[in-house]
């Protein structure tokens, strides 16, 4: 499959109208997710592509634990699980060496409930968000492009180029901009994107190959002035090969896989057989943060608001949790169920996840593409064997998982975090842990992230009775007096959860409010003036 192939184009939903609450630009993971989250909490949704139709490029392939976790309230998991591959391992080679093996397949044990990552290409990624966005009533409208934007106090005016190349004006409340690097959204607001590109130049194709590779695991071939990756993919001796273009190809527009072959065969040793590759690709990466997330009623998310090196599998994951960031608190805004302070706290939480992303990424990515002959024997002859031995023990395996799984990413310091626990309790702005606990008294064990779903908080109250005099939010609450006892106290010892205690948990699973005695006092006025609810 060349770049830039696409399925058969599909026939375009017909509009709604003229208007929409919420103009989505943009039919990647992020935008497709980020129409997903809208549609289910019953925001009318225009989600637009200027493409033909669906992309089957690979280019992601990492899916996260925390993706996963969300995958589940949307109902998409199985799939993902049917179609992806959990990496087991990583093995890692040098000099025709298998230096260490790194086991992947239980390191987030206890985290999450999917403890690995799930080797599963973008494009599937897209067809079970797409598949879920039609079954939930609403699709992609395809061959159509945004031009233009005017924003007043009131809405967004957004010019369209429709399939048959004339113009068309849709009235938005809001734009989300989930249009890739070169976003529109971005450009026509004049957000800023400054970053730099880096020199090195990636290849990505995928092929039928056999060698030395541990089936099943990913293998990273370390080299004096690079890596190749090799990820397992579905089917027999199926490989998505993932590397750094030789410097002397570097500047060669017209590169096809057998330029790069002779460099994968000198570093993947003798026994790499390749049979066939159906897709080659080249890329420059760049490392860019938007100066802004939101311009007044438009929004940039995605690769549209941060683009970074693919070390860590981290680009699509982050795109598709901006999505599940902004779409809870826009829906309440566009539902006139909260002040638009509300939709601020996006660009509050999720700027310093990026800025955090980019910097990880540039350290990593430097050092493992780093000409310097130090770094490439720290490379080739330390790292590979002291990350093997390091990740033998427990602490700095979970530590690593938390890091890469996204799971430990907080908003600790967000305007919506409020309340203090001892230092050691899960704390406002954290991702409220994976638990198993009986809530109704003599009931079986549930599991909380099947149990407390995403369309509203939780109120769960631990050693202590829920408050008299909570107003009643409707269907925005749901509260659960935790019983005490057996199974419910260990779980908890095990969480550091402590005894009176109370969490307040976000739609999208994060802490809000917390502490040590429950008041009806409280929780109304966080709601009030924390979440702006009217
Ligand atoms: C070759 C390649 C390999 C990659 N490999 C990896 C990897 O291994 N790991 C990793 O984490 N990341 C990888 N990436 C990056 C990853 O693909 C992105 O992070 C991910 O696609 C971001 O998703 P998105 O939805 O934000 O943007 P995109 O996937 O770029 O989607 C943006 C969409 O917006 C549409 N659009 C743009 N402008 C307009 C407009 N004006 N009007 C209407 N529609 C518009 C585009 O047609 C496109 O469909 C790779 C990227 C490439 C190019």
């Amino acid at each position: 499959m060349m770049p830039g192939a696409v399925d058969a184009p599909v026939a375009p939903p017909p509009y709604a109208g003229p208007e929409t609450d919420v103009l989505v630009v943009g039919a990647g993971p992020t935008g497709l997710m980020m129409a997903n989250q809208l549609q289910r909490r019953g925001i009318r949704t225009l989600l637009i592509d200027r493409h033909a139709g669906p992309s089957r490029e690979t280019r992601a392939l990492g899916v996260q634990a925390r993706t996963l976790e969300i995958y589940a309230h949307l109902g998409v998991v199985h799939r993902a699980l049917e179609w992806g591959k959990p990496g087991n391992g990583a093995d890692i080679w040098a000099d025709g060496r298998r230096l260490a093996r790194v086991p992947l397949g239980q390191a987030g044990a206890g985290v999450t409930p999917y403890p690995y990552i799930l080797i599963l290409g973008q494009d599937d990624n897209e067809r079970i968000l797409g598949d879920r966005l039609r079954e939930l009533g609403n699709d992609v409208r395809w061959s159509t492009e945004l031009v233009a934007i005017e924003q007043s106090t009131d809405g967004v005016v957004a010019t369209l180029r429709e399939p048959d190349g004339h113009t068309r004006v849709v009235h938005a409340k809001y734009v989300a901009g989930c249009d890739g690097a070169h976003s529109a959204v971005r450009h026509l607001n004049g957000i800023q994107f400054p970053g730099a590109p880096y020199e090195h130049v990636f290849f990505v194709a995928d092929v039928e190959a056999t060698g030395s590779m541990v089936a099943d695991d990913v293998n990273v071939y370390l080299w004096r002035a690079g890596f190749h990756l090799f990820f397992p993919m579905r089917g027999v001796d199926h490989w998505r090969l993932v590397g750094i273009v030789p410097a002397a190809l570097r500047d060669r527009k017209d590169l096809s896989f057998d330029d790069v072959a002779p460099s994968v065969k000198g570093v993947a040793g003798i026994g790499l057989s390749i049979g066939s590759c159906s897709w080659f690709s080249t890329y420059r990466i760049h490392h860019r943060a938007a100066s802004r997330f939101r311009a007044g009623r438009c929004f940039v998310l995605g690769d549209a608001a941060h683009i970074h090196s693919p070390v860590g599998a981290q680009g699509m994951n982050t795109g598709l949790q901006d999505a599940y960031n902004l779409a809870w608190k826009l829906a309440l805004v566009v539902a006139g169920k909260a002040d638009t302070a509300l939709i601020d706290t996006y660009a509050a939480e999720r700027m310093p996840v990026a800025q955090a992303l980019l910097r990880s990424t540039d350290e990593g990515f430097k050092f493992i593409v780093s000409d310097s002959a130090f770094a490439g024997l720290m490379r080739t002859q330390i790292v590979a064997r002291v990350a093997g031995f390091a990740m033998m023990f427990r602490r700095v395996q979970l530590a690593a998982f938390r890091t890469v799984s996204q799971t430990g990413i907080h908003y600790r310091k967000s305007p919506l975090s409020d309340g203090t626990l001892p230092d050691d309790a899960p704390q406002s702005g954290d991702r409220f842990p994976w638990l198993k606990l009986v809530l109704d008294n003599g009931g079986a064990v549930e599991d909380l992230f099947a149990t407390l779903d995403d369309m509203r908080f939780h109120l769960l109250a631990f050693g202590q009775p829920l408050p008299i005099g909570l107003p009643d939010f409707g269907a925005l609450l749901a509260t659960h007096e935790v019983p005490a006892g057996g199974a419910n106290d260990a779980a908890l010892d095990r969480a550091r959860i402590p005894r009176p205690s109370f969490y307040l948990v976000r739609p999208d699973g994060y802490v809000g409010l917390c502490g040590s005695t429950l008041d009806a006092d409280s929780v109304t006025s966080y709601f009030a003036e924390t979440l702006h609810m009217r």
